[in-house]
């Protein structure tokens, strides 16, 4: 079922029945459950298929309510939150007793963050509780940036309310803190530089000693069910593609080319955040094509490029 955004009622109304529902928000949609209900937290991990150890996002409508959530708030945690709240910035902070286990998969931190989406903040409004929200794809899938992605992956079992697509595009960029010390522990839709113009530099959690922390770390991730490979230049790919249908993504440039069998462009005017914002759903599309495989070019380095190599890194392991 899909409510449309003018049907917020029969949205509260799911999620005070201690039932699931899809929302929209300006990086991918969640899965929102009620945070103190045992009952939808355990549909949420169901539903996924995630493994319960892995811990989820809450989600608030205005910086008061976290009083109820965190026992702490380090000074750069807040010069953050004031920056880029409501937006794609998650903060994991001390959690407070009311915050279940299920919800942080047993850690004594809990992640937090305001989404900047007009009908998803309408809908927090009118809820008396704040909701978990992983995003709606089943474990280890492409995340979905529209309604269309979500009903794709669960048709009936899942409401979705549709907010249309997705701004920001891919998830939020997730900071922990090490004492007083931010550490970033997931690249997402704000780059490491504009964290850093607020609280100076930060470490990006090693990967490795991150994974239980943190999934959106894990290395294989955000991936295509077809074949994906990951190259600086596609020409490099040529021997590989011989009798092959063929999808490329790339970044900037034509988007025909009789070798390939379909062609991605993330940006024709080759900009970052254009591209960041198309990602998914570009992967999405060539997934749908019964390709053989799919060829992905790796962006500039630089800013929110960064955060799209992440994930394609972890498409293609
Ligand atoms: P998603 O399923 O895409 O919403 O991802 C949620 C992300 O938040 C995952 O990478 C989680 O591991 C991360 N996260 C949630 N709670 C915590 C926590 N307490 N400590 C570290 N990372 C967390
Ligand atoms: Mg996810």
């Amino acid at each position: 079922m899909v409510l449309g955004p003018d049907e917020l009622e029969k949205a509260v109304a799911i999620l005070k029945k201690n039932n699931v529902l899809a929302i929209p928000t300006e990086t991918v949609y969640g899965l929102a459950g009620n945070i103190y209900s045992e009952e939808a937290i355990a549909k949420i991990f169901e539903l996924k298929k995630r493994p319960l150890n892995n811990p989820l996002i809450v989600h608030l409508h205005k910086m008061e309510q976290l009083q109820e959530i965190v026992k702490e708030f380090p000074p750069k945690a807040k010069l953050l939150a004031e920056r880029f709240w409501p937006g794609p910035l998650t903060l994991v902070l001390k959690k407070g007793d009311n915050v279940p286990d299920l919800v942080t998969g047993g850690k004594d931190t809990v992640a937090i963050r305001i989404p900047d989406h007009p009908v998803t903040l309408a809908l927090l409004e009118q809820l008396p509780f704040p909701i978990a929200a992983p995003s709606a794809n089943p474990f280890n899938r492409i995340s979905p940036t529209s309604a269309a992605h979500v009903t794709g992956y669960f048709q009936d079992a899942l409401a979705v309310l549709d907010g249309g697509s997705c701004k920001k595009g891919i998830e939020s960029t997730i900071i922990g803190f090490d004492g007083e010390e931010p550490v970033l522990y997931r690249l997402g839709s704000i780059s490491k530089e504009s964290i850093e113009e607020t609280v100076g530099e930060v470490r990006i959690q090693n990967k490795a000693k991150s994974a239980p922390n943190a999934p959106g770390m894990m290395k294989k991730h955000y991936a295509p069910t077809t074949k994906t490979y990951l190259t600086e230049n596609a020409k490099e790919m040529a021997s590989l593609m011989e009798g092959k249908k063929v999808g490329l993504l790339r970044f900037t440039g034509k988007s025909e080319d009789p070798k390939y069998d379909h062609i991605e462009v993330l940006s024709p005017s080759g900009d970052l955040a254009e591209a960041t914002t198309n990602l998914y759903g570009a992967l999405h599309r060539l997934d749908s094509m019964k390709l053989d495989m799919i060829i992905a070019e790796r962006v500039p380095n630089i800013g929110l490029g960064l955060s799209i190599n992440d994930r394609l890194e972890r498409a293609t392991q």
